[in-house]
């Protein structure tokens, strides 16, 4: 089977190492050449573990990266869409997937003969988008019909950033949409080396609302633990973390076997209280249902909670180092974590940055770090006047209060370095990841203060 992916990014990247180790002729597109020449020198061009070895084995023999989108297309069964849906106005901008459609199409006028060839939307867009603009878009290009001269089908991305390789290569599902099955079938012989993950397969639409809604649950399990920590932070003795271990042991979420051990459901890891969702995927995806759903003449009232909950949630991270300290005017605080999630360098929607801003805004002066995401940072940063500490021991020294905000497994270490300091800075743990007397001065989101 020869593969062309419209899109070298996460989800392009990670298909096409995947599916290449696995046997298959892969082409990766990008109208990036810098991202096309890296991935044939084998070098990833994102940080995400394991990338790095795939290519060494791909790169230069099954995998290619090109600029040349019509020759990858022409010369391929499959061809997936990966490119980039950005929210715009509420809505995603499906102007990444139109043009990709559009150039797909006028490639295939030119394909001549050769299996029914397949294009397959990889990319998150809301239902009826694959229907209603990507086939109009390919038949317009290609002067052909589908469903008659080539086929076309939605195979949603599940995969979680920081542990992407690992996620594709042992899928919990894999959902095949297509206009006819056809379609399906030939989806079919594209993943035939994954036999044992369970196949949905399904209709265009319904895979396209299966991915928003798979996203919609993990974004709604957040928000509602973050309300549930933020009652208990307005209590007096209530911790969230022991509420929500009391929840997690219930046999809905850990079922208990009968030789009396546990099966903890990963599900689980969202009832956490937090600094709020972030990423390239659930704030997006959430605000585009809302809107689509909005427009189909559905109400998306708890969705939207969701997002205005999500929305509120960094700010109490702020709230917590300023009543901790007084005030935030003048204060050394150190921000830790600026990717959105650990085991990724992805900023995008990362909650690390309403949360500098904020206090820059009371007049903290800020340091912050991150063990991969330092060069992304600095140039997010653009002109503020945040310092960035490479090292995380030198990211506290002399803080008045550190900021925890995402759970890298490097800032277990804080209570070793922070106790060998003279000053002892508050801790505010936005992920209640530190036991909460291992340092000297703490404060946990979903913490009730006494
Ligand atoms: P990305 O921004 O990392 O990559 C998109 C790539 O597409 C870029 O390199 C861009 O240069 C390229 N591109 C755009 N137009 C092109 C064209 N016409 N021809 C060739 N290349 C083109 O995006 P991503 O994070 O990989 O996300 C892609 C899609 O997958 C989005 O719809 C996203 O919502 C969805 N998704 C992402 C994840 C994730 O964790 N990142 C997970 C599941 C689904």
């Amino acid at each position: 089977m020869r593969v062309s992916i419209v899109g070298t990014g996460y989800v392009g990247l990670v298909t096409g190492a995947c599916l290449a180790d696995k046997g298959l002729q892969v082409r990766c597109i990008d109208i990036d050449a810098e991202r096309v020449r890296q991935v044939n020198l084998a070098q990833a061009p994102i940080h995400e573990p394991g990338l790095d070895t795939l290519l060494k084995r791909t790169a230069g023999a099954n995998l290619q990266a090109t600029t040349d989108l019509a020759e990858a297309v022409r010369r391929s069964d499959v061809t997936m869409i990966a490119v980039g849906t950005p929210l715009c106005n509420g809505r995603i901008d499906l102007q990444y997937v139109q043009a990709a459609a559009h150039q797909i199409g006028a490639a295939l006028r030119d394909r001549q003969g050769g299996r029914y060839h397949v294009t397959v939307v990889k990319s998150t867009v809301v239902p009826g988008t694959t229907n209603n603009v990507v086939i109009p878009a390919l038949e317009a290009a290609s002067g052909q019909r589908a469903g008659e001269d080539f086929g076309v089908g939605v195979n949603p991305e599940f995969l979680t950033e920081g542990q992407a390789i690992a996620d594709f290569m042992a899928p919990d599902r894999i959902v095949l949409g297509g206009l006819d099955e056809r379609t399906i079938d030939v989806l079919e012989d594209l993943y035939a080396t994954f036999p044992d993950a369970p196949r949905i397969r399904t209709n265009n639409s319904t895979a396209e609302l299966i991915k928003y809604t798979s996203n919609a649950l993990l974004a709604t399990m957040i928000s509602f633990a973050n309300e549930i920590g933020n009652l208990a932070s307005a209590m007096r003795d209530v911790d969230v973390a022991e509420v929500m271990r009391g929840v997690h042991n219930s046999n809905y979420l850990s079922p208990r076997l009968a030789d009396g051990t546990r099966l903890r459901a990963p599900i689980t890891s969202f009832l956490e209280a937090g600094c709020g969702f972030g990423g390239s995927c659930l704030p997006k995806d959430v605000r585009a249902l809302i809107t689509h759903g909005t427009e189909a003449g559905a109400s998306m009232r708890l969705l939207q909670a969701v997002i205005d909950t999500n929305v509120a949630q960094p700010s109490r991270l702020v709230d917590l180092a300023r009543a901790g300290l007084g005030t935030l005017d003048r204060k050394r605080v150190t921000v830790l974590g600026l990717a959105f999630k650990p085991d990724t360098d992805d900023l995008r929607e990362s909650p690390a940055f309403p949360i500098i801003d904020q206090l820059l805004s009371e007049g903290a002066l800020v340091t912050a770090h991150d063990p991969v995401a330092m060069a992304g940072a600095r140039k997010r940063s653009n002109g503020k006047s945040v310092a960035f500490a490479e090292h995380l021991d030198q990211a506290i020294e002399a803080a008045d209060a550190v900021v925890i905000v995402t759970r890298w497994d490097q800032f277990d270490e804080l209570p070793r370095i922070i106790a060998a300091h003279d000053k002892q800075p508050l801790v505010v743990d936005g992920r209640r990841m530190l036991p909460r007397n291992s340092v000297a001065k703490y404060a946990g989101i979903g913490l009730g203060t006494p």
